[in-house]
């Protein structure tokens, strides 16, 4: 048995590995100077083909591209008229965006559970959350893996309901041909630097609705349209625009938006690079029985971008912290995600309960994320793999 590093052993590597990390290249660093050079730091033509080839890249019809992935699923909200004394049903297993952009608008988050297989929102319960004031359906793609899209479109035809995919961890994945983006009503995307490409801030919505994509589109630039045909008033010349709603400035540089477009051009390379780790871990944990692993959904093609482990308490004499720090020892950095976001203090004071969602509060204590980016070496992937195995024996029941 070796001996862990947290108790004074050799760690499996000298230098730390973080569970992500950015990809930037000269080409990036090409695209981003290049629009430094040019008139347009904002508002260019940067932002425009990059919408452009986003809609190719998922088959949505529309795309408008803003500052942040919070922005993103805001102004989701918001074209769909999400107000006070409307319900949108959530996911708890997200980052806190997923369920603070209904709030933004006065709407009230209900949390749905989640499936134990997938990790992702339930359908059946789904089901059970609906009420008279259910708006829309916010599922997230958790770590990439894809929702069960074809039953929530069914539960939202049936309730007259707006899918909306945070599909934040899922740019490049394919669900049954398709690509995420033209899934669900309104898809977003997030391109903070954790993601799977990054403009260092970012976020995008997809939509095949014109309506939704012009009030997205209003929105995101303070309400304000400069385009003639839009006017409620009469136009008194060249000069003319007109503030129609109370929007936010919500736009992205130019710059950002030529980093965007420039990784979205390695998207197919980081997606193979991702699976072939993927493969990689998936062989090497899963016959361990002090470990399960997540399932994906059927028919779908992920472009994964986390890879979590959910320790099996079971086989393993050691807490979710004991683990994690022994890792985090070793060397190789974990993470959590994701709390509950109903625990988070201020949701509390909202009101919300421990034991609202029981299967996310389960799996919250026994998952851990390890190392997925494109440039993780297969060396570095072995000392994780390593590292695993060390602490399951260390740990393990039989040990
Ligand atoms: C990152 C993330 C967001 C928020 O995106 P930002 O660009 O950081 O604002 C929303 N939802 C999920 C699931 C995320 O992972």
């Amino acid at each position: 048995m070796e001996k862990l590093a947290i108790f004074g052993g050799k760690p499996v590597r000298e230098t730390k590995i973080y569970y992500g990390q950015q990809n930037i290249n000269e080409d990036d660093v090409n695209a981003v100077v290049e629009v430094l050079k040019s008139p347009y730091l904002t508002q260019g033509p940067k932002v425009i083909e990059l919408e452009y080839e986003l809609c190719l890249n998922t088959g949505a019809k529309y795309c408008s591209v803003v500052s942040n992935g919070t922005a993103a699923l805001h102004l989701a909200c918001l074209s769909i008229g999400v107000k006070e004394g409307d319900e949108v049903i959530v996911t708890p297993m997200t980052f806190a965006a997923s369920a603070n952009c209904i709030l933004y608008c006065g709407g009230t988050p209900v949390f749905a559970d989640i499936d134990l297989n997938t990790y992702n929102i339930s359908v059946d319960s789904i089901r059970k959350k609906i009420s008279e004031k259910t708006k829309a359906i916010i599922a997230v793609d958790f770590t990439g893996t894809i929702v069960e899209v074809e039953e929530i479109r069914k539960i939202c035809d049936e309730n007259n309901l707006i899918f909306i995919e945070d599909a934040s961890h899922s740019l490049g994945g394919i669900y049954k041909e398709k690509k995420v983006g033209s899934l669900a009503d309104i898809t977003t995307f997030s391109f903070h630097p954790v993601k799977t490409i990054t403009g260092g801030e970012g976020g995008a919505i997809t939509t095949n609705s014109k309506e939704i994509h012009e009030k997205i589109s209003l929105y995101r630039t303070h309400g304000i349209t400069k385009e003639n045909q839009s006017f409620i008033n009469c136009s008194e010349g060249e000069w003319y625009q007109e503030q129609q709603v109370l929007g936010y400035n919500y736009r992205i540089t130019d710059f950002q938006a030529a980093l965007i477009l420039s990784q979205l051009h390695r998207l197919d390379h980081f997606k193979k690079k991702r699976a072939e780790i993927i493969e990689i871990y998936n062989t090497a944990f899963s016959n361990m029985k002090e470990l399960t692993l997540q399932k994906e959904t059927n028919n779908t093609d992920p472009c994964k971008h986390l890879y979590v482990l959910q320790l099996n308490f079971d086989y393993l004499t050691c807490t979710r912290k004991q683990f994690f720090d022994a890792m985090a020892a070793e060397n190789i950095q974990p993470q959590v995600h994701y709390i509950p976001t109903y625990y988070f203090p201020y949701y509390q004071n909202l009101g919300y309960q421990y034991g609202l969602c029981p299967n996310a509060e389960k799996l919250y204590l026994s998952l851990i994320t390890i190392p997925l980016y494109p440039s993780l070496t297969l060396e570095e992937v072995n000392d994780v793999i390593h590292c695993i195995k060390k602490l399951c024996a260390y740990y393990s029941v039989n040990g």
